[in-house]
């Protein structure tokens, strides 16, 4: 591949390092099987493998100059790998599906735009049995938190509601090109057969998590003024005197099912 210099936009920092590449692809576990989708292939440190040990792969990238390079490559042609430019922040995953079977994610993903494309992979959970992904270590941090604790916080509860989290190794700068200023963790995401919030109460736990962790510091009863008297917090079985950053995930889903069930009441 010709030397693109790197895009800081799109957050690109290429791995080299080929014993972190290993490492990665050993917790992956590739299968001759699967249907596998990877976000921000870039120059192909890990779509390589991939292509070769996966059944099928489907990859998205958003620098046009990388999809480009990505199709001559002879490994691209001879494995028959979908390149999809396009933004995977707005990507419609579910069209990369097929019916009755599931899919796996991984990626190296854009540090600049971790955590909204976190959130956008949440409404496909259902799709993929699994999910591995690097990101800067804070964030992986905030995902894998403990109520209390400082990274505890919206991103957690949201990804605890539906999936299992799991930090893996954390990968220092010099494995990539151009080294980045953070260092790295990987993660695995399991999404949970049976999330602990329904479809049907997405809308209201959403709501619920954004005023909380809006206010976090504050008394639930004050958080949740807008949503929630004292009287219903109770209701669902909390204590409205507690600070939102300080409840499980369990306290969550009922606060949200409350609210679900006054809003259709
Ligand atoms: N997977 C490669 C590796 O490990 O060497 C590249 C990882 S680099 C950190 C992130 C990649 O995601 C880049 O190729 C970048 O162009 C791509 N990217 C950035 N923003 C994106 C977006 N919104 N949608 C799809 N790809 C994106």
């Amino acid at each position: 591949m010709t030397n693109q210099r790197a895009r800081k936009r799109f957050g690109q920092n290429f791995l080299h390092d080929k014993g972190v590449i290993q490492r990665i692809l050993e917790s992956i576990g590739p299968g001759h099987d699967e249907h596998f989708v990877e976000i921000g292939p870039g120059r192909g440190a890990i779509t390589e493998h991939l292509a070769k040990q996966s059944g099928k792969l489907d990859v998205i990238e958003i620098d046009r100059e990388l999809a480009a390079e990505l199709r001559e490559a002879q490994w691209v042609i001879e494995a028959d790998v979908k390149i999809h430019m396009a933004d995977a922040l707005n990507f419609d995953f579910a069209s990369l599906s097929d019916v009755g079977s599931s899919m796996r994610l991984a990626g190296n993903l854009p540090y600049n735009i971790s955590t909204p494309l976190l959130f956008h992979l949440l409404d496909f959970h259902n799709l993929f049995s699994d999910i591995h992904v690097m990101l800067q270590k804070e964030v992986v941090q905030r995902m894998t938190a403990s109520p209390g604790t400082k990274s505890y916080g919206r991103l957690t509860v949201a990804l605890a509601a539906r999936c299992q989290v799991e930090k893996l190794f954390n990968i220092g700068s010099g494995a990539f090109s151009p080294a980045p200023k953070v260092e790295s963790s990987f993660a695995r995401l399991i999404p949970m057969t049976k999330p602990l919030v329904s479809e049907s109460e997405q809308t209201a736990f959403d709501a619920v998590l954004r005023e909380a962790f809006g206010k976090r510091r504050k008394q639930l009863a004050n958080a949740l003024q807008t949503l929630l008297s004292t009287d219903a917090i109770e209701a669902a079985g909390i204590d409205p005197l507690v600070r939102a950053e300080t409840l499980p995930v369990t306290a969550f889903v009922a606060l949200g099912q409350q609210l679900q069930k006054q809003s259709s009441g």
